[in-house]
């Protein structure tokens, strides 16, 4: 960069070199005109030297090789030693030596230049034009030694004047051409400065987006969990559908429910309570489930009481928070700090209890159609499986006593009789049938006579499921009485209790009072019946023994009872 400047110096200052070279032609002309006697040999020789510096210019010049740096240097440096050597070999050491020597500067000056210009060339740039001073101070001293002679001290004068100027106006170009790179430089910051602003505020945009994006990333994600949450939720409800739309068997129903809930929602408990006799269930049904085994049984323990509180109330549902109201302190010591409580059933018939948990604040505020969705169809599950259990209870009954009727009898006799015959287990079965039904249809009608059957059933019915057994209306007036797991030790006394019972049994009808007996047959497998498909046969042989030796009787079957003809 500097040294282009060098470079451009030294074209600009060609011109004046030229005016130099004939002034200084000029006044050694003059002075030899006027000084005759001075020998030509130093003028020639002077002006051959000037001619020789001026040439060599002129075809750096011509070739345009004020650019070849290397031409240049040896340019002025061919000048600086020819310029020493006029200084030294000059007889003539007064104005044309002191000419020679400013020449001499020039040169070592326009030298200098054509290296790089630092702060080095400044200090030789002032050391130049401080020489020049002191030369002008010489030479007008020798002008005046020289008998005023006026004219050469001019030329002289001239010539030194234009080498300073020539100087002087190369520094000048040095100065603003460092100032001109001091306000490029500063223009530079400024636009560093500039730009830099531009780059902060692109930052902050950048970061503005940025938070834009995060927001809308956490949005995306926010909603991302939202579809996965719901489609977990459809997931669980087409389960559910499935499941109910296969099955009407209210126990794995609400376990399949309950288990679904836990496994979505991972609450800290999902539980449903149903009341006994609402889908011909003769206990109270539970599902609890929960993290906490002990909260299991706790919850247990108190649906019930909550269940029939909320119908005391008339308040079929409950959100509670935080404070666990007085009847849930329950719940106190398990963390769980919301709940939800629904009574399951629709407006006329409540039947159970769905309740739920956690240890999540405020957990049931919003977005229970979930929970709502699953109660319905729990609702619906129920009211199915009642009208299916409800047909298939029609189907298995006897519609007079509402005891199990042959045909379901024998499925479940079958079924039983293969289980104690796979454990190796005993089981008992007495047959009995009413003496005399006929008298009392005769004497106190056909509906007193119903009256008697019924009764009849249903003292059999608690008496027998009171001893883990089950029993049926087997014809008209006959009915069978199945102990599983019992042998005729132990069946003989509770059957002869159940003989003794329905005995004592007065059915009063239209202010008559209507005396029962009965005729009993007991048998039991494997001791007096090694086949249980001999079982039922057995006892009726044995019931028609106990009819026929004088009824009102119980008789145990020994193995020697045959068929009766
Ligand atoms: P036994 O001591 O020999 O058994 O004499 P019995 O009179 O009871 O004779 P049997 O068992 O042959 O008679 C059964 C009677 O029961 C015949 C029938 O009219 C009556 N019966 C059967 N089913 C019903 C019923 O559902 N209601 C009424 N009222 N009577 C019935
Ligand atoms: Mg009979
Ligand atoms: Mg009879």
């Amino acid at each position: 960069m500097s040294l282009d400047l060098a470079v451009k110096l030294q074209k600009k200052g060609l011109m004046l070199h030229r005016l130099i070279y004939v002034i200084f032609v000029l006044q050694r002309v003059a002075v030899q005109m006027v000084y005759k006697s001075l020998p030509w040999k130093n003028t020639i020789l002077m002006i051959i030297f000037i001619v020789l510096c001026a040439a060599m210019e002129e075809v750096l010049a011509l070739f345009s090789s004020f650019n070849n740096l290397y031409a240049l240097r040896i340019i002025r440096f061919v000048q600086c030693a020819f310029s020493s050597i006029m200084i030294i070999f000059t007889e003539d050491n007064t104005d044309s030596g002191t000419m020679v020597l400013a020449l001499l500067i020039m040169f070592v000056v326009d030298l200098a230049l054509t290296f790089d210009i630092t702060d080095k060339s400044y200090a030789l740039i002032s050391a130049g034009a401080l020489g020049g001073i002191l030369l002008i101070v010489l030479m007008i001293k020798m002008t005046v030694y020289r008998d005023n002679e006026w004219m050469f001290m001019f030329f002289a004068v001239i010539l030194i004047g234009l080498i300073l100027l020539s100087e002087a106006y190369a520094f000048a170009e040095y100065i603003k051409y460092k100032d001109e790179e001091l306000l490029n430089e500063r223009r530079k910051f400024e636009n560093i400065v500039e730009k830099n602003e531009n780059i902060l505020n692109m930052q902050y945009k950048l970061r503005n987006t940025n938070d834009q994006l995060n927001i809308q990333k956490i949005d995306l994600q926010r909603a991302n969990k939202l579809i996965k949450e719901s489609n977990d939720e459809m997931k669980v409800q087409e389960d559910i559908l499935r499941h109910i739309a296969s099955s009407f068997d209210v126990p794995n129903i609400s376990e399949k429910i309950v288990d679904s809930i836990m496994d979505v929602k991972k609450l800290g408990f999902c539980a449903v309570y149903i009341k006994e006799n609402v889908y011909h269930n003769k206990h109270r049904h539970y599902v609890v489930k929960s993290k906490i085994e002990e909260m299991e049984e706790v919850i247990r323990k108190h649906m019930e009481e909550i269940y029939y509180t909320m119908l005391r109330t008339d308040s079929y549902e409950k959100i509670i928070h935080e404070d666990l109201e007085s009847d849930m302190t329950f719940l106190k010591d398990y963390n769980i700090n919301s709940v939800y409580v629904k009574v399951l059933g629709d407006e006329n018939d409540k039947y159970g209890l769905f309740m739920i948990g956690d240890s999540k604040l405020k957990l049931f505020d919003d977005n229970m159609s979930f929970y709502n969705a699953i109660t319905t169809q729990f609702n619906i599950a129920i009211s199915n499986a009642r009208i299916y259990n409800d047909m298939r209870h029609m189907a298995r009954t006897d519609g007079l006593t509402g005891i199990n009727n042959r045909i379901y009898f024998n499925e479940l006799f079958k079924e039983t009789a293969e289980k104690i015959v796979e454990k190796k287990g005993t089981i008992s079965v007495a047959l009995f049938d009413i003496d005399k039904f006929k008298n009392v249809n005769d004497t106190y009608g056909h509906l007193a006579g119903d009256e008697v059957i019924k009764r009849i059933a249903s003292v059999t019915d608690k008496y027998i499921d009171e001893h883990d057994g089950f029993i049926c209306r087997y014809g008209g007036e006959e009915f069978v009485a199945v102990l599983p797991d019992r042998d005729l030790k132990e069946a003989e006394p509770i059957i002869n209790g159940l003989f003794e019972k329905l005995c004592d049994q007065v059915v009063v009808y239209n202010g008559n009072s209507i005396p029962l007996s009965v005729s009993v047959g007991l048998t039991a497998y494997p001791e007096v019946c090694d086949d249980t498909e001999q079982l039922l046969k057995r006892a009726d042989w044995s019931m028609y023994y106990a009819k026929e030796h004088g009824r009102h009787q119980l008789k145990v079957d020994d193995g020697t009872i045959e068929k009766s003809n």
